[in-house]
């Protein structure tokens, strides 16, 4: 597709976004659409993990994990999260 530019255009930003403070960021559960704050997720914490649950509904809404020196989240239960701006 013509008039595309690299990845390297979300810098700005991402750096914004995934330097956000989880305790006022908001998100939209993709399962039942509710949005609230981070902060009002349930989250449980496991060995190297943490499984953030929605608070209306409880699907998963996204998981953390840590592994070694590395931090993988997977959003797949968030239609959107959003940064106050
Ligand atoms: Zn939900």
């Amino acid at each position: 597709m013509a008039g595309h530019v690299d990845g390297n255009a979300l810098a700005g930003p991402l750096s914004e976004l995934f330097a956000f403070d989880p305790t006022t960021a908001s998100a939209r559960c993709a399962s039942c659409g509710d949005t609230a704050v981070l902060a009002r997720a349930m989250v449980y914490e496991k060995p190297h993990s943490f499984i953030v649950r929605c608070s209306a509904c409880d699907a998963v809404l996204m998981v953390v994990l840590q592994k070694g020196d590395a931090t993988e989240i997977d959003l797949g239960g968030l239609a959107w999260l959003r940064t106050l701006g």
